[in-house]
């Protein structure tokens, strides 16, 4: 009877072993098939590979090239960058000569038969602001209206459907959560800007980064570089804002993250306006970067976080 027992009991922790192990292997292949199910995909900028992750979550993995601070204006690909965006099955990128150092790149691999895609493709060209003297030439900086922005969501959605259709469901879910977010905060905006007097309504930045936040939010803009930064701002230019802002009594204007801040520094000094702080124009900041206005905390490695901040700084600053 006690051989019995021990064989049983020797029989049932074999058992159990063998389990553990099936079990182990098992989630070992569920994690290889799941990771290599992941839809590989490049974004640009932190914007939009903000909104690509947002919209495919856990199905597919981003590989953003641009982090915090980096001007997507004057951004050239490394080799490393071109590396990985022949290893991507969809690049996603802002478009309207936003990246405008990377376009013989883009168009060379779409030539290969890569999917590029242009998120600003979603936003009919009515609604999207005209450079002043170029011909058909769009200002870029179209996050800055979010109800532009969470247009852009329509084409992701779709690329990632297309790629992956057995997570469509997913996809379009997302988009959906993303899209409503995203109309909130403009009513969230709105109602703040709504807040400051429409004479307080003066927005002067180191570049014309925020032609889209003045015509959703009435704000007048003026930014000391032009809608590029490639070009430098000129004296005369530099002169007639000193004016401007004199004229104006504007309490504030703002240095951005992504552009150096000398020429704010040395017209806030000749103006006397005040420095109202470091806005994010064309970069988001690090990922859980957590900066404070008030009270009130923001995470500005994300596109909401990000937006919110500004609009507090940009209130805070001018009421
Ligand atoms: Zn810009």
């Amino acid at each position: 009877m006690i051989l019995i027992n021990q064989k049983m009991i020797l029989h049932t922790q074999l058992r159990r072993v063998l389990y553990t192990l099936t079990a182990s292997f098992a989630f070992f292949l569920f994690t290889i098939i799941t990771t290599h199910a992941q839809v590989n995909v490049c974004a640009t900028t932190s914007l939009v590979a903000d909104l690509v992750n947002r919209i495919g979550g856990k199905h597919v993995h981003v590989h953003s090239l641009m982090g915090p601070g980096v001007d997507p204006h004057l951004y050239k690909a490394t080799a490393s960058d071109v590396t990985e965006l022949n290893r991507c099955q969809i690049i996603f990128y802002n478009g309207l000569h936003l990246e405008g150092r990377m376009t013989d790149i883009f168009e060379n691999l779409a030539k290969k038969g890569k999917t590029v895609i242009a998120v600003s493709d979603s936003i009919p060209k009515e609604n999207l602001i005209k450079i002043p003297g170029a011909q058909d030439q769009f200002d870029p900086h179209i996050w800055f209206d979010p109800l532009l922005w969470q247009k852009c969501a329509d084409v992701v959605r779709d690329s990632f459907s297309k790629a992956d259709p057995s997570h469509e469901a997913a996809y379009t879910l997302n988009a959906h959560q993303v899209q409503t977010e995203i109309q909130d905060l403009f009513k969230w905006g709105k109602s703040l800007a709504q807040s400051l007097s429409p004479s307080k309504r003066i927005l002067v930045t180191s570049h014309d980064a925020y032609n889209y936040f003045g015509k959703a939010f009435d704000f007048t803009v003026i930014g000391v570089q032009g809608v590029s930064t490639t070009s430098e701002a000129g004296l005369a230019d530099i002169v007639s804002i000193i004016d401007f802002i004199k004229k104006n009594d504007i309490h504030a204007i703002f240095v951005e993250s992504s552009v150096p801040h000398a020429t704010i520094e040395r017209i806030s000094h000749d103006s006397g306006s005040k420095i109202g702080g470091e806005l994010f124009s064309d970069a988001l900041g690090a990922q859980n970067d957590i900066r404070q206005v008030g009270n009130q905390k923001f995470n500005v490695g994300t596109y909401s976080g990000m937006f919110k901040y500004n609009m507090a700084t940009i209130i805070e600053s001018l009421k």
